[in-house]
């Protein structure tokens, strides 16, 4: 598989946002999303055994692990790294673009962090309704919005695509661009049940720097 790095942290952008986590991050992304902060993972990386993978994982300590990328999806042997992890009593998150569908054979006891990339990404030509069907109670839609049109052009492909009530949905600003403050009024004002998070990673480390 092919890997860029992994590392301890702590989670910072979901609904596990303040766990520690090992973090998997799988190489290669075909989308270009503007504000991308994970640019060294679009090429390179080493290839890797999945088993070695989830020993390493498991020697970590975290109860929580995150395949992150890049864009996991990609990855034909992601199904086969996610059933190793879930046999060994992990937390499995997978965050990924929005740009796929949910790949065969993928044991869906493991957690989707779907992103859902607004206008401002520069990616929403990316994003089908049917990337965001199969989803449910234990998934998440998450939406990184950059103003006030990104929000929303988010509300209303939610409400156009039946999620509102069907999956948990957080909004984050954009860092460095977008006032939280702002957000949480966008968020108030609306009246849907949207929950507002800062990337708490990037308050935590330098927004350069990988975890520890
Ligand atoms: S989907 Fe993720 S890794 Fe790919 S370009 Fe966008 S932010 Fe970067």
């Amino acid at each position: 598989m092919k890997i860029t790095e992994t590392f301890r942290s702590i989670q910072g952008e979901s609904l596990y946002s303040g766990w520690p986590c090992f973090f998997i991050r799988t190489t290669g992304c075909p989308l270009r999303c503007r504000w991308c902060d994970t640019a060294y993972s679009f090429y390179g990386g080493e290839d890797r055994a999945v088993d070695a993978l989830v020993e390493e994982a498991v020697s970590s300590g975290t109860f929580l692990v995150e395949i992150t990328g890049g864009e996991p999806f990609v990855q034909p042997e992601l199904p086969e790294l996610v059933q190793k992890l879930l046999d060994r009593g992990k937390t499995v998150l997978i965050e990924t673009s929005g740009g796929f569908p949910v790949p065969d054979g993928l044991n869906r006891d493991c957690r989707l962090i779907v992103d859902l990339k607004p206008p401002g990404s520069g990616m929403d030509a990316w994003m089908k309704p049917e990337h965001f069907s199969d989803l449910g109670q234990r998934d998440e839609i998450k939406a990184v919005v950059a103003d006030r049109g990104d929000f929303d052009w988010s509300v209303q492909k939610l409400e156009e695509w039946g999620v509102w009530g069907r999956v948990p949905v957080t909004f984050s600003p954009v860092y460095g661009e977008c006032d939280p403050r702002d957000l949480a009024r966008w968020v108030l004002d609306s009246g849907f049940p949207i929950r507002v998070q800062v990337q708490l990673h990037k308050i935590l480390f330098d927004p350069l720097l990988k975890g520890v």
